[in-house]
C-alpha cells in the first residue's frame, strides 16, 4: 500500500467518528463491476456498495441523466410539483403493482414512514394511540430510533433503549410464533422479504402466506421491507412478487436509486386514502428532482436490460458454485439466498477470510459474523462469477 493511501487512512481515523471497522483500502473510482483503490489496484466486486449499484459503476446512460437533471434543476421543495417525481412515482407504481408513493432520503427513513403510516391508518380506525406492530428476529430495518426499535437485534438496540414502545418480535418462518404476539392492539406486521443483515435467510411461501392470512384476519397492515431484496436482486422487482402474495405497505431503498441517496415507502390505495394527510409527514430533499432523475433512469434501465431475467439466469449459475464450495468445505455449516442476494454461512467469523478475498482484489463482505454475503452488481456475468469463486476458494 502506497504512504499516499496509508495517510488517507490515518487521517480518516483522525477525523471520522469510529463506527465502522473500516477495511484497509481507499477506493476512488470504479468501472462495469470492478472497483479501483488509490493506487490503481483493481478489484472484483461482489458488494456493491451493499446491495446498491445494480448497474454497476460509471454506467454512461445513468451518469449523463444526472449530470443534465443537475444543469437543469437539483432541488426545490415538496410544496411544488417537479416532473421527475412524478415520472418516478409512475414507474414505480408500475413496477410495485403499489399505488401510493413517498420518496424519502434513505431506507431507515422508508421504516420511519411505514410505521407511522400504519399507527395512523390504525388510529383513524379506532382513535386509540397504543397500537402495537410486530416484527421479527434477526430482523434488519435501519438505524435510526423507529428503525432501531423494530430491528430484532437486541444487540443493536440495547444501549439505545427505551425504543418507540409497543413493538413485539416474533420468529420469522414460524406463523405460530406471529400468532402467538397478536392483541387487539397489534395494527401491522412488519418484516423483509428476505432477512439480509441478519443471515440472508429467505421467507418460505408458507410462512409468507402464513402472516398475510393473519393479516387479512386480523384487520392487520402487512409491511414488506424490500430495501436490501428488491429492485432486481432475488430475480423479481420485488421479492414478495413470486410468492402471490401483495402487502400493504412496502419499504424501498438501497438498489432504488443506485448510489444517490433515496428510498421510499409505497402503500395501496386503501392505506393511502385512510392514513398519513397533508401535515403529517414531510421531508426536505426527499424525492427531489436529482434522485427521482436517477430512479426514473435506474428502472428504465433494468427494463432496457431485463435484468430480473439476467438475475434468474446468472443467480441460479452463482448458486451452484456457491453449493459446490459449500460443500468442499467442513466449516461451511449453510449456503442460503436467492439471486444476487446469498451467503455462506460458516462455524466461525469470516473477517479473515474477506480481508484475504480483498488482498487478492476481490470485495466481499459479511452478514453478521459468521456470513459472508454475495450481492453483487446486478449486471455481473457468469465470467464474473468463476473468477470471484477462483479468489474465494484461495481465500478459505
Ligand atoms: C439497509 C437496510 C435498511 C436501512 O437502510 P439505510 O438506507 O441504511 O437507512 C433497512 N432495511 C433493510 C432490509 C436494509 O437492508
Amino acid at each position: 500500500m502506497s504512504e499516499q493511501m496509508k495517510n488517507y487512512i490515518a487521517e480518516a481515523e483522525e477525523a471520522l467518528l469510529h463506527t465502522y471497522n473500516r477495511y484497509q483500502v481507499v477506493f476512488d473510482h470504479g468501472k462495469d463491476v470492478h472497483l479501483y483503490d488509490m493506487d490503481g489496484k483493481e478489484y472484483l466486486d461482489f458488494v456493491s456498495g451493499i446491495a446498491v449499484f445494480a448497474l454497476g459503476y460509471g454506467n454512461e446512460e445513468y451518469n449523463n441523466a444526472l449530470k443534465s437533471q443537475i444543469d437543469k434543476i437539483i432541488h426545490t421543495s415538496n410544496y411544488y410539483y417537479n416532473v421527475p417525481a412524478i415520472e418516478a412515482a409512475k414507474k414505480m407504481k408500475k413496477i410495485s403493482g403499489m399505488d401510493r408513493v413517498f420518496f424519502t432520503n434513505s431506507g431507515a427513513e422508508a421504516i420511519e414512514g411505514a410505521i407511522k403510516t400504519a399507527r395512523k391508518y390504525a388510529y383513524l380506525k379506532d382513535g386509540k394511540t397504543d397500537h402495537e406492530i410486530i416484527a421479527m428476529n434477526h430482523s434488519f430495518h435501519g438505524r435510526t430510533m423507529g428503525a432501531l426499535s423494530v430491528t430484532g437485534n437486541p444487540h443493536y438496540r440495547e444501549a439505545f433503549e427505551p425504543g418507540i414502545g409497543n413493538i413485539k418480535f416474533a420468529d420469522f418462518n414460524d406463523p405460530e410464533s406471529v400468532k402467538a404476539q397478536i392483541t387487539d392492539k397489534t395494527c401491522a406486521i412488519l418484516m423483509e422479504t428476505v432477512q439480509g443483515e441478519g443471515g440472508i435467510m429467505p421467507a418460505t411461501e408458507e410462512f409468507l402466506k402464513g402472516v398475510r392470512a393473519l393479516c387479512d384476519e386480523h384487520g392487520l397492515l402487512l409491511i414488506l421491507d424490500e430495501i436490501q431484496c428488491g429492485m432486481g436482486r432475488t430475480g423479481y422487482m420485488f421479492a414478495w412478487q413470486k410468492y402471490g402474495v401483495k402487502p400493504d405497505v412496502m419499504t424501498s431503498a438501497k438498489a432504488l436509486g443506485c448510489g444517490v441517496p433515496v428510498g421510499a415507502f409505497l402503500m395501496t390505495e386503501e392505506v393511502g386514502q385512510h392514513s398519513l394527510v397533508a401535515g403529517d409527514h414531510g421531508t426536505t430533499y426527499g424525492g427531489n428532482p436529482l434522485a427521482c432523475a436517477a430512479i426514473c433512469n435506474v428502472i428504465d434501465q433494468y427494463e432496457k436490460l431485463q435484468l430480473t431475467e439476467h438475475v434468474k439466469d446468472v443467480g441460479a449459475y452463482l448458486y451452484e458454485k456457491l453449493e459446490a464450495v459449500a460443500a468442499g468445505h467442513a466449516d461451511i455449516t449453510e449456503h442460503r439466498g436467492v439471486g444476487f442476494l446469498q451467503g455462506l454461512v460458516f462455524d466461525h467469523p469470516v473477517s479473515d477470510i474477506i480481508a484475504k478475498a480483498l488482498e487478492q482484489g476481490l470485495v466481499l463482505i459479511n452478514a453478521g459474523t459468521n456470513i459472508v454475503r454475495f450481492v453483487p452488481p446486478l449486471v455481473i456475468t457468469k465470467e464474473h462469477v468463476d473468477e470471484m469463486i477462483e479468489i474465494l476458494e484461495k481465500s478459505i
